[in-house]
């Protein structure tokens, strides 16, 4: 970096990955040389840590008390679009700089490899195996390759509904990328779907794709991002966490299933991993492929804007038919408080296993039962630290809460009335359907796929694979069950409670109730037989169930967009929810009522609440929330930054900015 003669000390700013929203100075011996992105090991506080050269000193620290950088790391410097990506990340998501730049880092382990580490960066083949493409795919693939032949920023929507083989188009772009010596990277929602897609991606590039996903060995993790980060590894396949390092030449980016919620990070650093990968897209200057069979309407108003390109693959590859759905509805059918299948699903699973034919039988509720109440005095049974009922879980043979890791054995004795053994489990899950269909299919092989009973991608494949030899003939599990397999011999998906999702404050509910049903409609009949679809459910009235009935996507999508557009949502709206928590509920309230008091005024902004978060107690923390609405036109994190500047909260209660919301818990 240029340095004045006149200053003998060289200053530098450098960014620590910690909680920290700026970067510090210190001072180069004269020997030494800096260029931004350089990893420098700085003295920090007693210890000493690793950061990153961010740019000139800004005299921050007087002279005097300038500690010098301690040695540089012999690695490469990181790239400026990083740099870049980093501050735009912290400017929108309120999460401090040097937070986001952890996520470049992975673990400052990562940073130096080890004497005895051995790894040799795989060479990926882009014409190792490429499959026939039918006349769709060949057009659709031509789009999307002449976006990374143009190497500049380009949004493309890659729709087509399940099966329709988006996987080999967006390879074609992959295998350009790979041709020009590029990084390509492809990104899922879960690591618990990596397994079937590396096998695809082995198949197709001779070798199975360099992985970044917590799943990962400390080792796996230091070797794959000492090859990334050095530019060997050319062809990535990663979470989330996978967009924030280190390329030095990224060339393409895929967000497969761009839809899924999951991409949302809850925790930690608040960010959406696909709008966040259009923003490393756009700093890159590089083609993104956004790839669905149901589309979140965010994307699809930004196709409708003109924003992204649309390609659209309309057929199903090979012979499969779209499944046929059927509205069972449950008002009709006078089931025992013990049964939850109804007859006309029961009826389609003995005619599909008289046929060897699979099923999958959906629920999204994890554990026995999602509660547990008395009979004598009504009392349910709830975490004492969240708002939450516990779930049975027959598995541990105890109550687990969902939201937080308490549980306890079912106690002989109810504690408000005494009454002994009148504890009765209410509702279904995953467990207690793997029970019914026990008793009443006794013949058939069942099999539970929860993400409590999967918790790394072997497990998964393991289930996968016996799937696959047809040694299950029911699958019954959560939505984890909706993701990318192919399973051939299945033909019938049973949805056991359809309404899930449609009630509650949740603005997203309708759109995620259509699209798992449609994904859940796409796992059956994707071989030579045609699939069909019960749907059970108590409100066959409902717009969602009939677009699904007829499988209307623009239907639904034109009814769900008047509606979101009437309240004031996305994607015509923005929206930020402001949650403040803490361990004493009247400190919580009085310390939210200040926040909205000093609102901004004039900003355009609406404010809704306060008002206690609908788990107003999470892991023994109260939490008291606004709701912030703001028009496109508006930049919402700087609005929201600059009043936080004027709110100074009492340390013992804490703060999350949410800008986008996905989870309004
Ligand atoms: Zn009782
Ligand atoms: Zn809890």
């Amino acid at each position: 970096m240029p340095t004045s003669s006149a200053t003998p000390i060289k200053t530098i700013s450098v960014l620590l990955s910690a909680p920290l929203d700026k970067p510090y100075d210190y001072s180069l011996s004269k020997e030494m040389d800096a260029t931004p992105g350089a990893f420098v090991e700085v003295p920090f506080g007693a210890r000493t840590a690793i950061g990153v050269v961010w740019g000139k000193g800004q005299g921050n620290i007087p002279q005097k008390k300038l500690k010098s950088v301690i040695r540089f790391l012999s690695i490469p410097p990181v790239p400026e679009t990083s740099l870049r990506f980093v501050d735009w990340v912290s400017a929108y998501t309120l999460a401090p700089k040097g937070a986001v730049l952890k996520m470049l880092f992975g673990n400052p382990k990562f940073l130096e490899p080890k004497k005895k580490d051995r790894y040799e960066a795989p060479f990926f083949d882009p014409d190792y195996n490429q499959p026939i493409l039918n006349q769709e795919q060949k057009n659709a693939a031509a789009v999307l390759i002449d976006n990374v032949n143009a190497q500049r920023y380009a949004a493309v929507l890659l729709d087509g509904v399940t099966g329709s083989g988006k996987t080999e188009v967006f390879c074609e772009a992959i295998a350009q990328c790979l041709r020009q010596g590029r990084q390509a990277l492809v990104l899922l929602p879960e690591i618990a779907m990596t397994a079937a897609l590396i096998d695809r991606f082995t198949e197709r590039f001779g070798h199975k794709p360099v992985l970044w996903h917590s799943g990962l060995t400390e080792k796996q993790r230091r070797l794959h991002w000492q090859a990334i980060a050095h530019g060997k590894a050319l062809f990535i396949l990663g979470a989330r966490s996978a967009l924030f390092l280190p390329y030095p030449d990224l060339g393409l980016i895929v967000v497969d299933e761009e839809h899924e919620a999951a991409y949302k990070q809850e925790e930690g650093t608040i960010y959406h991993g696909r709008d966040m990968a259009v923003v490393r897209a756009h700093v890159g200057n590089i083609p993104i492929v956004l790839s669905s069979a149901t589309p979140s309407l965010e994307t699809l108003e930004n196709v409708r804007q003109g924003k992204y390109g649309h390609v659209i693959l309309p057929q199903r590859y090979g012979t499969a038919a779209m499944p046929s759905v059927e509205l069972v509805d449950m008002r009709a059918h006078k089931l025992s408080a013990q049964e939850f299948i109804s007859p006309p699903l029961l009826k389609a699973l003995e005619d599909a296993l008289e046929k060897k034919q699979q099923a999958m039988l959906f629920l999204n509720r994890r554990g026995y039962a999602p509660l547990t109440l008395c009979r004598a005095c009504g009392h349910r049974l709830e975490c004492p630290r969240c708002t939450a009922w516990l779930t049975e879980h027959k598995a541990s043979g105890r109550l687990h809460c969902h939201h937080c890791d308490y549980s306890m054995a079912l106690p002989k004795v109810c504690p408000v009335c005494g009454a002994e053994g009148r504890f009765a489990a209410c509702g279904p899950g995953v467990e207690r359907i793997a029970e019914e269909v026990k008793e009443r299919l006794p013949d058939a092989r069942a099999a539970i796929m929860a993400s409590d009973t999967l918790d790394d991608p072997k497990a998964a494949q393991e289930l996968v694979d016996k799937m696959n030899a047809h040694e299950i003939d029911i699958l019954i599990g959560t939505q984890i069950m909706a993701k990318g397999y192919h399973f051939p011999r299945l033909t019938l998906v049973g949805v056991i409670d359809g309404d899930l999702g449609l009630a509650g404050g949740d603005p997203r509910a309708s759109e995620r109730t259509f699209q798992l049903l449609q994904q859940m409609a796409g796992r059956s009949g994707r071989g030579e037989d045609k699939g069909h679809v019960f749907l059970q459910t108590t409100a066959p009235e409902h717009p969602v169930m009939k677009a699904m009935v007829k499988g209307d996507r623009d239907a639904f999508m034109a009814i769900e967009l008047k509606e979101r557009q009437a309240y004031r949502l996305p994607p015509f709206w923005r929206l930020a929810i402001l949650t403040v928590s803490g361990l004493d509920a009247n400190q919580v309230i009085r310390a939210t009522q200040e926040l909205a008091a000093k609102a901004p005024r004039d900003s355009g902004l609406r404010i809704l609440g306060p008002a206690p978060a609908p788990f107003a107690k999470l892991r023994g923390r109260y939490r008291h929330r606004l709701m912030v609405q703001a028009p496109r036109t508006v930049n919402v994190s700087q609005v929201v930054r600059e009043w936080l500047t004027t709110v100074k909260l009492p340390r013992n209660l804490r703060l999350a900015v949410d800008i986008d919301p996905y989870s309004f818990l």
